[in-house]
């Protein structure tokens, strides 16, 4: 070893004892006779400091040490000066007096600095991540990530669970993205795909016998990049023979809290993970991603709106549409300015307009309202009585602020728990140090896709239908619920399972509902349907992404900061410049040949 000690350990306990350390020089201070260096390795930062009385050729030496330069020093560890101890350092207390300084290797001048909070673009930082990973916040971030696939590994490993590999390239397992492929070059004009996720084989795992897998699997995913995805991301994925809904929820559960409580226990969880039905997450927040860290949620006003003289509302609710809002406490005196920006926020999430309610503080109560007291836009439409009984219905009071969106229920939805979200950061009103776990359950199987004209599933086509909606899953598949849950946490999707589909007929007209010809579905699925023809126990699971939870758990808000080797947004890696192309002769053996889109 080029060490016996690392940096971050020696305390006054150890004072007096002879070390040897090895690490990055952090930084570089020559105080005439004597020079300083903070030596930096995994564990933390020791001040070194090199007296010509001790050491004098390492004295000499440490004077063209520079920044990130690596290096060996033996010394003694001594207490420091009184008045020159460091109390925000754990090796504050003392210092590496040194004797013996061997150079191992050099650096360059770093493009940044190795603090956390060096302001670098996100290029460079991608461009030089080996440099940017010694950063400690990244470090603390490799190892939080490491403690919680560890805890995953131990957790299931007692529930005895069974890890098991599956291959990456394999064909096409839909998960409702575009598939990467890889050409063949032994079966000419043959392709692989990379895995969306391990559904398919999962699933045949539990045809095999093996009642309980898991596995952090990584999943491919050719997706337009939205904010926040990244090309290829990770997965706990796990399946259960046997089980129900509530069995596989209770295992997720019992190892979420672990995990929250072990990697940050000064957090909040909640005790048990509360559960909402989709249609019921959709009633209150206007989402099946709710955020319940606070309130704000959603009332239909509709009818009320639609009896006022503000032909917008007449006109939505005739035509069939929604007019829902949420009241903002304590925000009835927002300026011009204020309300202007939130709705050039409504609308760049798709709304037509914002309406707002304002009261003022001023008045009594919602009862005792005068005209004085209310600012909105359509004031000339809404009278008193209406606007106090949109109040009522809302729940708002004097000096509140209500936000009204009219259009499509689906519009209005988006629209709100968007501008709910964003309230909320305004106020400040959501916990960074709470998780607010929540299961939101019984989504229904299929979503109409307006572009495609035809139904497509909501998660994918393996979950099961409620038993007691079979009957018009061809008649009416728009109202079937599925056997089908996602667990939330602070707004975002932790990840989604289902209760699986286990018999090859109830299969095949699944893949019918949504189109598939019998050619398609024995191409992409014939191996599940042959397998379900073989004694497929009944089973279900989920697939969680490590990613998300690693971020919330870290406090971050992308992901791409717990990744070790993330992908820029539009899927580009900086640091191999891959994508790239290959050899022509490459080219030639994998019998591909390139055609560049026209510019
Ligand atoms: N395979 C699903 C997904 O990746 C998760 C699951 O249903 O297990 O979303």
């Amino acid at each position: 070893m080029y060490k016996d000690t690392n940096c971050g350990e020696p305390r006054e306990a150890t004072v007096g004892s002879q070390v040897t350390v090895a690490g990055w020089v952090h930084r570089r201070r020559d105080h005439g006779n004597l020079i300083f260096i903070d030596l930096r390795d995994r564990s933390g930062l020791l001040q070194v400091v090199f007296n010509p009385e001790y050491g004098e050729k390492a004295h000499d030496l440490a004077g063209s040490l520079r920044s990130e330069w690596v290096v060996q020093i033996t010394g003694k560890v001594v207490s420091r000066l009184p008045g020159a101890e460091n109390p925000d350092l754990p090796t504050g207390m003392v210092e590496l007096s040194a004797t013996d300084l061997v150079v191992l290797n050099r650096s360059l001048t770093p493009p940044f600095e190795i603090v956390d909070d060096s302001e670098v673009d996100a290029n460079t930082r991608l461009k030089y991540r080996f440099i940017d990973l010694r950063r400690p916040r990244m470090q603390e971030i490799l190892k939080l990530r490491h403690k919680v696939t560890h805890i995953m590994w131990d957790y299931l490993t007692e529930k005895e669970f069974t890890q098991v590999e599956t291959p990456i390239l394999i064909k096409s397992t839909p998960e409702g993205a575009r598939d990467y492929v890889v050409p063949s070059r032994v079966h000419p004009g043959d392709f692989y795909a990379l895995p969306q996720s391990p559904q398919q084989l999962k699933q045949l795992l539990m045809v095999s016998g093996v009642e309980r897998y898991f596995q952090i699997a990584r999943c491919f995913r050719d997706e337009d990049l939205r904010a926040d995805r990244q090309p290829e991301h990770t997965q706990l994925d796990f399946e259960m023979s046997f089980v129900h809904q509530d069995d596989v929820m209770a295992v997720v559960e019992e190892l979420y809290m672990k995990i929250a409580n072990e990697t940050r226990p000064d957090a909040k969880i909640p005790a048990t993970f509360p559960r909402l039905t989709y249609a019921e997450a959709m009633e209150r927040f206007g989402s099946d991603k709710p955020d319940l860290r606070f309130g704000m949620e959603l009332t239909t006003i509709t009818e009320t709106a639609a009896s006022s003289d503000a032909r917008v509302f007449q006109a939505v609710a005739s035509s069939g549409g929604s007019i829902r809002g949420f009241v903002a406490t304590g925000c009835g005196n927002y300026g011009r300015r204020q309300t202007d920006n939130l709705t050039e926020f409504a609308k760049s999430s798709g709304a037509q307009g914002l309406v707002f309610i304002a009261l003022d503080e001023s008045a009594p109560s919602i009862d005792a309202l005068e005209e004085d007291h209310i600012k909105s836009p359509l004031k000339k439409f809404l009278s008193l009585d209406v606007i106090k009984k949109i109040a009522t219905e809302m729940g708002a009071e004097p000096g509140d602020l209500m936000l009204i969106v009219a259009g499509t229920e689906k519009l209005a939805n988006t629209v709100l728990s968007n501008l709910r979200g964003e309230m909320a950061k305004r106020l400040d009103l959501a916990d960074p140090n709470e998780f607010s776990f929540v299961w939101v359950y019984d989504f229904p199987l299929f979503e109409w896709e307006e572009e495609l004209n035809k139904f497509e599933p909501a998660h994918h086509v393996f979950s099961s239908p409620k038993a007691e909606h079979m009957d018009y899953l061809e008649s009416d598949p728009g109202k079937v619920i599925g056997t089908l849950w996602d667990l939330v946490c602070n707004g975002s999707e932790m990840g989604s399972g289902s209760i699986r589909i286990h018999d090859k007929d109830l299969q095949t007209r699944l893949f019918n509902i949504i189109g598939y010809t019998e050619d398609q579905i024995n191409d992409r699925f014939g191996q599940l349907l042959t397998a379900f023809t073989y004694g497929a126990p009944p089973h279900g699971g989920m697939g969680l992404g490590l990613d998300r939870l690693v971020a919330i758990l870290a406090g971050e808000s992308a992901i791409r900061e717990v990744i070790a080797f993330p992908k820029t947004q539009s899927a580009y890696d900086p640091l191999f410049e891959a994508p790239s192309p290959i050899e022509d002769q490459q080219l030639e053996e994998l019998h591909v040949r390139i055609v560049m889109p026209k510019t």
